[in-house]
């Protein structure tokens, strides 16, 4: 499987900086840490897999120590019950390892099975105003989608929670979409205001980390919003090459014959034809300019050619790492009990900051 090169954005650039450095094979512990992770809500789909993962992917090949939280809790901010957990939790591991995420490299653990990194909401939450929660645009966006009546506590909350996934390790790296970005602020924040507040003698106690973002950090989904596991629009990592072409010819897209790369003017149109020239490792200028007039027809069969030949690789492991359940097990086991260490650390330290201890 070729890899693309995603563009890193200006918001990141301080941090692909440090990380332009020839792949090694172990943690090397002057990089930041990485932590980023996916609601076990469904299967991973091309927006998670260009928006992050592959970054996920680049971080732990230049040797970074990277983690990734299944956020379970999280799944109930917008919907009643967890459906189908242990499934949807088990389905984002087989993903992980078929990408090549490593578990001996990469920890890869469950929000519930990390108590201690919960409590950490309780500090974090004295340090946002409830203006600051209602402000959030995503958090107004989940709302927007969400499958509840009302807004629940814990959809206001989910920026502090999350705040709480990334400073438990005290990652300085967070490889997310652009619609996280708002809750990377607001993580950025809370670190900040922690250690003004805590911080003894100038030494913090958290870094402010900061986003790292790809060249497709808003894949569209075949509705023309953003691809989303919970929209009913999304074309999954693992669906096989069938169901890909119909959910791409599907799409929508514009009256226009002409198919050219315009983000701007034509959004639906340009992020086919990006999804296209990032599975091909080309231009998306290059893949409108060979299609030229031949319409949205053209157009989709290019993309599902080229998304299906990219992945083909991909879903051949996928397939062999589902057979084993009992393996899966054991790697979220393994690294719950990883991220419990380093929780409990963590919230020592910021217990005895509070004068707590
Ligand atoms: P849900 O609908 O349940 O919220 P989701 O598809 O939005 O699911 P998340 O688990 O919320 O997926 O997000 C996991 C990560 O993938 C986040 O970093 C998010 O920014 C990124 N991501 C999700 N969708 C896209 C997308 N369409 N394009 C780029 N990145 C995305
Ligand atoms: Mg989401």
């Amino acid at each position: 499987m070729t890899l693309p090169n995603p563009a890193p954005s200006h918001a990141i650039r301080a941090a692909r900086t440090a990380l332009v450095r020839p792949a090694v094979s172990r943690p090397a512990p002057e990089l930041p840490r990485v932590l980023t992770g996916d609601r076990p809500t469904g299967p991973l789909h091309l927006g998670h897999y260009f928006g992050s993962l592959l970054n996920r992917l680049r971080l732990q090949s230049e040797g970074a120590e990277l983690f990734i939280v299944i956020p379970d809790y999280q799944v109930l901010t917008d919907r009643d019950t967890a459906d189908q957990l242990p499934f949807f939790v088990e389905e984002l591991v087989v993903d992980y390892l078929a990408l090549g995420l490593d578990p001996e490299r990469t920890v890869i653990f469950r929000h519930s099975a990390v108590p201690a990194l919960n409590q950490l909401l309780l500090p974090f939450l004295s340090l946002v105003s409830v203006a600051e929660l209602h402000r959030n645009p995503t958090v107004k966006d989940e709302i927007a989608h969400s499958r509840q009546a009302g807004v629940s506590g814990l959809m206001l909350t989910y920026p502090v929670h999350q705040a709480a996934d990334i400073l438990f390790c005290k990652a300085g790296i967070v490889p997310v979409g652009q619609d996280q970005l708002p809750h990377l602020e607001a993580t950025r924040t809370i670190a900040r205001r922690f250690n003004a507040r805590y911080g003894k003698g100038g030494s913090p106690v958290f870094p402010v980390p900061e986003a790292l973002l790809s060249a497709a950090p808003l894949l569209l989904g075949t509705d023309g919003g953003k691809m989303s596991k919970s929209r009913g629009n999304a074309i999954a990592l693992g669906a096989d090459e069938d169901e890909t072409a119909r959910l791409l010819r599907g799409a929508k897209t514009d009256a226009d014959r002409r198919i050219c790369y315009d983000p701007a003017g034509r959004p639906e149109v340009s992020s086919l034809l990006l999804l296209a020239a990032l599975c091909q490792g080309r231009d998306p200028h290059t893949v409108a300019a060979e299609i030229g007039d031949a319409g949205a027809g053209r157009l989709k069969a290019v993309v599902t050619e080229a998304v299906n030949e990219h992945l083909r690789p991909f879903r051949a492991r996928r397939a062999a790492f589902a057979a084993d359940r009992a393996h899966l097990r054991a790697v979220l086991s393994r690294g719950n009990e990883r991220a419990r260490e380093i929780a409990d650390a963590t919230l020592a330290e910021v217990n005895a900051a509070m004068g707590m201890a």
